[in-house]
């Protein structure tokens, strides 16, 4: 049996050399397998591709993708599961977060049947803000999301042949993965692993670009958003109608209706205001979506390719 393992690469070269080394370590050790590496390299400003290179010159088995300048995380995924012709595809990232070590044991899961296997992490090694983030995410996106998505799992994982045919055949260009590795459905399985820290250099994704990913979830997967304004708008009308009411009342029987009142009038206004924006800002990021979509201008733009072929 064939498998490749897709390899999203930005500004790596202090991580190169070990995971090199523990890859082929691990890999020569899953029997009955003829295995291949695709790095994609996403624009790299260190000297990344020349340490890929010279992988690839002492081991053919180790290739490369060369993406034409920085796509982000996602895009250098789809990349390289576009050019992946295996039975089986591993998706990891570079930073040994996800150690290669697990691969055999999302061989042996796909072995006993399952077609996509998620890599699930039972702990995390980041801190302070970040893993801040990551679980705010977590928890807001298992409440928003209109599909239900495991949130333990990042895009380490395998798919099955078939699984990646579907994944490579979905158009959209915002891709929130683990998303729709859970959306193309298929025989989907679980192996747990624990989360090793980023073994060299700083994380390549900025806490913006997290956000940005975050944000395509959810936008991505739900429509709630826009239906928490609908009722929020539906709960503010109301309310401002019983208070004319209650102001309409009150005159009719014959009490002042108080003078004063600045602190409320300002407060009312500001705060409707910022409710009117901010749903229009919800408007705008599915409306921005929708251009992305419409420009079909492709995810990514393959520079050279080193050791491996162009999709057919
Ligand atoms: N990466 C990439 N393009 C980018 C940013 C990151 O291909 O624009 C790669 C990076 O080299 C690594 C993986 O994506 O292999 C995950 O990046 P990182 O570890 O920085 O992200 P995090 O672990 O915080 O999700
Ligand atoms: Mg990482």
């Amino acid at each position: 049996m064939q498998l490749a393992i897709v390899i999203p690469i930005y500004n790596e070269q202090e991580i190169l050399p070990e995971l090199y080394s523990r890859l082929k370590q691990v890999c020569d050790g899953i029997d009955a397998v003829q295995w291949q590496v695709i790095y994609v390299n996403d624009g790299s400003l260190d000297d990344s591709v020349r340490v890929v290179l010279d992988q690839h010159a002492e081991d053919s088995r180790f290739c490369l993708v060369n993406l034409s300048r920085n796509f982000g995380h996602q895009a250098a995924i789809s990349a390289g599961l576009a050019h992946a012709d295996a039975d089986a595809v591993v998706v990891m990232d570079a930073d040994l977060q996800d150690p290669p070590e697990v691969i055999p044991k999302l061989i042996d899961c796909w072995r006993a049947g399952g077609e996509v296997v998620r890599a699930e992490r039972t702990s995390r090694q980041e801190r302070g803000l970040r893993r801040l983030g990551f679980s705010a995410f977590h928890a807001i996106f298992g409440w928003i999301s209109d599909f239900p998505i495991p949130a333990q799992a990042g895009v380490f994982g395998l798919l099955d042949r078939r699984a990646v045919a579907e994944f490579n055949r979905l158009p959209e260009r915002n891709r929130f993965i683990p998303g729709l590795r859970s959306w193309i459905g298929f025989d989907q399985r679980t192996v747990s692993y624990d989360r090793m820290d980023r073994q060299a250099g700083e994380p390549k994704q900025s806490l913006g670009r997290l956000f940005r990913y975050a944000m395509d979830g959810v936008f991505g997967f739900s429509y709630k958003p826009l239906r928490i304004m609908t009722y929020a708008g539906a709960g503010i009308s109301g309310l401002g109608f019983a208070t004319a009411i209650t102001f309409i009342v009150r005159r009719l029987a014959g009490f002042e209706v108080a003078q004063t009142g600045f602190t409320t009038l300002i407060t009312v206004s500001l705060t409707l205001g910022g409710v009117q924006l901010i749903a229009l800002g919800l408007l705008g990021e599915y409306l921005g979506r929708i251009y992305d979509e419409v420009k079909q201008r492709p995810l990514y733009i393959v520079g050279r390719r080193h050791g491996i072929s162009a999709p057919s």
